[in-house]
């Protein structure tokens, strides 16, 4: 599995801006966050998520100590060069070429993320070559130098286990290779005896062992920084959900599902704001069902709300796209806001809106239009060029022609005409 895509998106350089964290990650976050700071051990999901989101700052760290190293090495050798004897530096200048490349090379696997493996062989190999050039440099050079650059050799080893944020491995993995090397070449060294040869490898690995507890430290503070971060963020993608449902709800009449008054009066009022201002065509419909009150008191307010639910689903089936909205206005009347319709589009909707409901043939036994359910819908329109009303006023023109629709036999549409 690649593990980017469990954290989301990916930027260019490969590392992921950081998602809201799946259920399972949280749970283990929640877990590890409830423990002692000491015994963190992220999992191998949460260790590839860790690695993702330090790789940036990880990779910078490793790169600038390379270019480092390798400038230091230039330097010391062209000092070396002014101050010390030609035959020594001539005998130092070989095994010091190691050093550059080696450096270089690790540098440049870092430039972009690899698999742990790969980034794994690159720190061991380029460390390790960069350990044995300083250490073959005081070898070839012999005398004073051997022990000296052994020591410097040891140095370096140190200021990568403490600056390099990597896993623990790695960090032991220098070590060993530092103590070892140290241990193999003063066992050689012909000034140095067996003993103090083993004595001088007990002082420097208690040296470096202590470098060693600084790095775990360090690694287990960042991973409870990275566990902190992961929780915030699971948080606030909860919270935004719960407003989001909230909001949703808010909107939501409870009965058809479909939006509520509410949502209608900020749509009207966006409406107001924007198109009308930019004298786009809108149409409002005003559709109430007739004689709903006659079929409450026949065949019950649940047959009613039933009714309602069907009522409002005829309606929705019958917009165009999302440029129209409905919403349950009040009791049985629903308002359709319909963007960029001129009359003869809106009377369309209008007149598919009331035929649609008329021949789902929902009974209504006691209307006195027909044994079934009608609507009578009020039509209003502001066309481009007209002069501009607010979203209350077409609202009123949509009233006023509901009524002329009722009062003229109801189960029909009628436009307003000012
Ligand atoms: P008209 O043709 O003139 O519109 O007559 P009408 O009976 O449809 O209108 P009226 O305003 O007299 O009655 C509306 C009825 O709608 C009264 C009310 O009890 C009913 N009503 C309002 N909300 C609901 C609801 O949520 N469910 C049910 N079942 N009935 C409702
Ligand atoms: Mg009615
Ligand atoms: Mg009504």
């Amino acid at each position: 599995m690649d593990p980017l895509k469990t954290i989301g998106t990916s930027r260019k350089d490969g590392i992921s801006a950081l998602q809201p964290p799946k259920s399972s990650v949280v749970d283990e976050v929640d877990r590890l966050l409830a423990g002692r700071t000491r015994d963190i051990r992220l999992n191998p999901e949460l260790s590839s998520i860790f690695r993702l989101r330090s790789w940036p700052q990880t990779s910078k760290i490793i790169r600038a100590w390379m270019i480092w190293v390798v400038v230091l090495d230039v330097l010391t050798l062209a000092v070396n060069a002014i101050l010390l004897p030609s035959e020594v530096v001539a005998a130092m200048l070989k095994p010091a070429l190691i050093l550059p490349p080696a450096a270089l090379a690790t540098a440049a696997v870092f430039l972009k993320p690899r698999t742990r493996w790969i980034e794994g062989t690159a720190i061991h190999l380029g460390v390790f070559l960069i350990l044995l050039s300083v250490a073959l440099v005081g070898v070839a050079a012999a005398g004073e130098y051997y022990e000296r650059h052994l020591t410097i050799m040891l140095f370096v080893a140190a200021s990568a286990i403490i600056v390099f944020p990597v896993p623990l491995e790695w960090t032991i993995s220098i070590v060993l290779a530092a103590i070892g090397l140290f241990l193999v070449l003063q066992l050689q060294n012909p000034h140095v005896s067996q003993g103090s040869a083993l004595a001088g490898t007990h002082f420097f690995a208690s040296g470096v062992g202590a470098t060693v507890v600084a790095r775990r430290t360090a690694n287990i503070l960042s991973h409870k920084t990275f566990l902190l971060e992961l929780r915030d963020r699971a948080r606030l993608a909860d919270l935004t959900d719960a407003n989001g449902r909230l909001e949703l709800l808010a909107r939501t009449d409870a009965l058809t599902g479909i939006a509520n008054r509410r949502w209608m009066m900020e749509a009207l009022h966006r409406v107001g704001i924007n198109e009308l201002e930019q004298a786009e065509a809108v149409a409002i419909l005003m559709c109430d069902i007739d004689h709903f009150k006659q079929l409450n008191d026949s065949l019950g307010h649940a047959e009613g709300d039933r009714c309602l639910v069907k009522v409002a689903g005829i309606i929705q089936s019958s917009l165009r796209d999302e440029r129209d909205q409905v919403a349950r206005y009040g009791g049985e009347e629903f308002l359709v806001l319909l963007r960029g319709a001129d009359e003869q589009e809106a009377a369309k909707i209008a007149e598919q809106i009331r035929s649609r409901v008329e021949a789902a043939s929902l009974p209504n036994p006691r209307s006195s239009v027909a044994p079934y359910v009608t609507v009578s819908i009020g039509v209003s329109i502001l066309e481009k060029g007209d002069n501009i009303v607010s979203s209350e006023t077409l609202q009123q023109w949509a009233d006023a022609a509901l009524y002329e629709a009722k009062t003229s036999g109801r189960n029909r549409v009628v436009t307003y005409k000012p």
